[in-house]
């Protein structure tokens, strides 16, 4: 069998490109991909065309199987595009030629070579909803009418710190308190920082309160999609009559709806219908709404018209709290010097610490060990190699002093003007989230300080970056440099 990839690009890596002339399945899928990329915009044809493979062409059968990465662009395909795909086919073989299209599941009989952007979700447009598509019965629109939350996902299995307890405490108000104080909440902040976690929170407390509450949980993705095929079946009554009639909607990582404008203008009337019915509005982001790109101004100020509260990376305290909570949750105990040897190493976000977690159990359990730091270290032995390259407190001072264009020398220095005192407790406040180093150590190698100082300093710098978002991406610059 013959496989081809996609893209071009890669097609004309193969060893011996076959001549694209008469009749040559590459020579079909060349020039469809030529035709294509003409006649539609370059997003559509990112989107849907370029992600297809072509897998395998039977010539006793004139049978040509074309893959797709997902099953929402098989689906697309065929509906959207086969029609052209069947009427260029035949166009370049000038005869019947049959068009199969399959999904391309990794590891299956007709793998291939990757496409090139197998991990896009999908895609940067939302399908053309107006062109016409051909509808079969199977697909009659459902809404599924169920809250969708997490049970798991509660108040009480979140750990709470400096960076989310403002997140928190707004959370706990709402769900108290729903379509009343803060609406709609906006809650931004990184990747696997508790924000899903906290969301759910709310709905599964209000669910518990009034069990008859119409509560949905819905990432902004699904919403998209349920927006596409309620058009395309003509549904949007039923569309419309469930969104707009719901007690709380919480919509998940919203920047998704980035550069769908159809999307967008169902979702503000369903905005504006809820917040007139008094239901509460919830949104989660992966940023502030002033920052978000591809979305209409309108919502934009509709997004920022109640509570913003953001949810910071955790602190090392929080790090530890969390991992002590979740092993003992899983039945075996971790001590604290377990927990901050492993938060020291992982400093980015709580699903990081889950993995981490999830990796010494399984080491235990298999090995029949205790969790010990020995322990910890092998479990973690890939994941600690790529975090761990050796950051020491002789680099941090190096970039602080870099960064701040001050000299070196003065973080030893007993100077004192602010314009040196700030940076040298800012590298010491980095010295000690990431190294291992006590804190009357990190006070010997900052030119022979008592350790209250340095406590002194990681705790005013910590509290600062808490709430000062120019001192903390200065602090994470920092760091990136520290880790390239
Ligand atoms: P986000 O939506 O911000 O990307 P999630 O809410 O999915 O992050 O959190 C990632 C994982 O970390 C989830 O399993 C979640 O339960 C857990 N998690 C996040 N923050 C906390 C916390 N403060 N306490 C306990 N678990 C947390
Ligand atoms: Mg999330």
């Amino acid at each position: 069998m013959d496989r081809y990839n996609g893209s071009s690009k890669n097609m004309s890596n193969l060893q011996n490109p076959p001549t694209l002339n008469s009749s040559s399945p590459l020579g079909f899928w060349d020039s469809t991909l030529g035709n294509l990329s003409r006649e539609l915009s370059p997003q559509q044809f990112k989107t849907w065309i370029q992600p297809l493979s072509l897998l395998s062409y039977d010539e006793s059968e004139q049978l040509l199987t074309i893959g797709a990465p997902n099953r929402f662009k098989l689906d697309w395909i065929k509906k959207t595009f086969s029609d052209r795909l069947q009427e260029l086919a035949s166009q370049y073989f000038s005869h019947p030629i049959t068009l199969n299209f399959v999904l391309n599941v990794e590891g299956g009989a007709l793998e291939v070579t990757k496409p090139s952007e197998p991990q896009e979700r999908f895609g940067g447009v939302e399908p053309a909803v107006d062109q016409d598509a051909t509808f079969t019965e199977e697909q009659s629109f459902e809404i599924e009418d169920h809250s969708k939350l997490n049970p798991n996902l509660t108040f009480d299995t979140f750990v709470t710190g400096k960076a989310n307890q403002l997140a928190r405490a707004a959370s706990i108000q709402v769900a108290h308190n729903p379509g009343t104080s803060y609406n709609p909440m906006f809650l931004y902040g990184g990747v696997g920082l508790g924000k899903t976690h906290l969301i759910h929170a709310i709905g599964n407390h209000l669910l518990k309160e009034k069990p008859n509450a119409r509560i949905r949980y819905i990432h902004a993705e699904q919403y998209v999609s349920d927006v596409v095929r309620a058009y395309q079946q003509k549904a949007f009554d039923r569309f419309k009559r469930y969104y707009h009639s719901l007690d709380l909607l919480l919509i998940d990582d919203i920047q998704f709806f980035s550069g769908k404008s159809r999307t967008q203008e169902e979702f503000f009337y369903a905005f504006e219908a809820l917040l007139s019915n008094k239901a509460q509005v919830i949104i989660t982001s992966d940023t502030y709404p002033k920052e978000m790109a591809g979305i209409d101004d309108r919502l934009i100020s509709r997004f920022d018209s109640g509570l913003t509260v953001a949810i910071e990376p955790p602190e090392l305290e929080m790090r530890v709290a969390i991992l002590m909570k979740k092993a003992l949750s899983e039945g075996i105990p971790m001590s604290e010097d377990v927990a901050f040897f492993v938060a020291k190493h992982l400093r980015s976000n709580v699903r990081e610490l889950e993995g981490a977690l999830r990796k010494i159990l399984a080491f235990v359990r298999f090995h029949g060990k205790e969790v010990t730091i020995d322990v910890a270290r092998t479990a973690l032995k890939d994941l600690l190699s790529i975090q761990n390259r050796q950051i020491s407190v002789e680099n941090i001072q190096k970039a602080v002093a870099d960064f701040y264009s001050i000299k070196v020398a003065d973080m030893y220095s007993k100077k004192r003007p602010a314009n040196i005192a700030r940076p040298r407790q800012i590298a010491m406040f980095m010295a000690k989230e990431l190294t291992q180093k006590s804190l009357p150590e990190i006070g010997e190698l900052f030119g022979g300080r008592d350790h209250t100082t340095v406590l002194h300093a990681v705790r005013k710098i910590g509290e600062e970056r808490s709430h000062d978002g120019q001192l903390n991406h200065e602090i994470h610059v920092i760091e990136q440099t520290l880790k390239s």
